[in-house]
């Protein structure tokens, strides 16, 4: 990916985390942050004034555990969450209900290799350990929504991951709640992701004249592609450090 072209006091930098800066891992906890990333995050934090968020499926507690001690603009949850580095987190949707909660987690705890993930506004089946289960999974979660109000919720596929949330918000509305704040507010969003989930933020670039790119494979409305999360993290440091002479 050429460096020429981006301008970090002007643009934005709005990046998903699982597969886009992080290596996939066999569950979401065992996860790893390179020192190096969090060193690139903290050198574009500074050269784009602040306008650097994180925009991620995972609740804004998982993000901040993970790039501890990196203070971070974050949109979480899916667009559930919202906080500007240094200011209060905001809710921007509201819990599943409860029962449908009991329901998901029930489909879990009766399959081998099946983790739950409560995050309140959405509920996650990880099944990297029982691949072999998606189909059988995908159906019976599929079953489990259609009994509560299904127009409300939104089945979400991921990598080896089934997630349950409001159909209200996802990444593209969370992106247009930062994308009003500042420092983001009149900057050019520079948004990168690899999932399906991702393509909600994707769409709404233009009506920021922004730009997005994916990782791993081809995305619609995608301006470009990184090979992997290895690439992106190669590319960012060394955005960090052209802006580090240029300035
Ligand atoms: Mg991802």
């Amino acid at each position: 990916m050429p460096l020429d072209g981006f301008d970090l006091r002007a643009d934005a930098l709005l990046l998903d985390v699982d597969g886009t800066l992080l290596d996939i891992a066999p569950t979401p906890q065992s996860v790893e942050v390179p020192a190096e990333l969090v060193r690139t995050l903290l050198a574009l934090g500074e050269r784009t004034g602040g306008a650097l968020a994180l925009v991620s499926g995972r609740p804004l507690d998982d993000i901040d555990r993970l790039f501890h001690p990196l203070e971070i603009s974050v949109v979480a949850g899916h667009g559930a969450e919202l906080r500007i580095a240094g200011a209060r987190a905001v809710q921007l949707a509201g819990s599943l209900p409860a029962a449908l909660k009991r329901r998901l987690q029930a489909i879990a705890d009766e399959r081998n290799g099946v983790i739950a993930e409560d995050k309140g506004y959405a509920f996650a089946l990880h099944y990297r350990l029982a691949l072999d289960r998606a189909e059988e999974l995908w159906e019976a979660v599929g079953r489990a929504c259609a009994a509560f109000q299904a127009g409300s919720l939104e089945i979400l596929p991921g990598k080896a991951v089934i997630e349950v949330k409001g159909s209200a918000f996802d990444k593209g509305t969370g992106v247009r709640e930062i994308m009003k704040l500042p420092p983001f507010r009149d900057r050019r969003p520079i948004f990168i992701g690899d999932d399906v989930t991702d393509q909600a933020a994707v769409a709404v670039m233009p009506e920021f004249g922004g730009l997005a790119f994916s990782v791993g494979r081809e995305m619609q409305g995608a301006a470009g592609m990184f090979g992997s999360p290895d690439d992106v993290r190669g590319w960012l440091g060394a955005l960090a450090r052209t802006a580090a002479i240029a300035s």
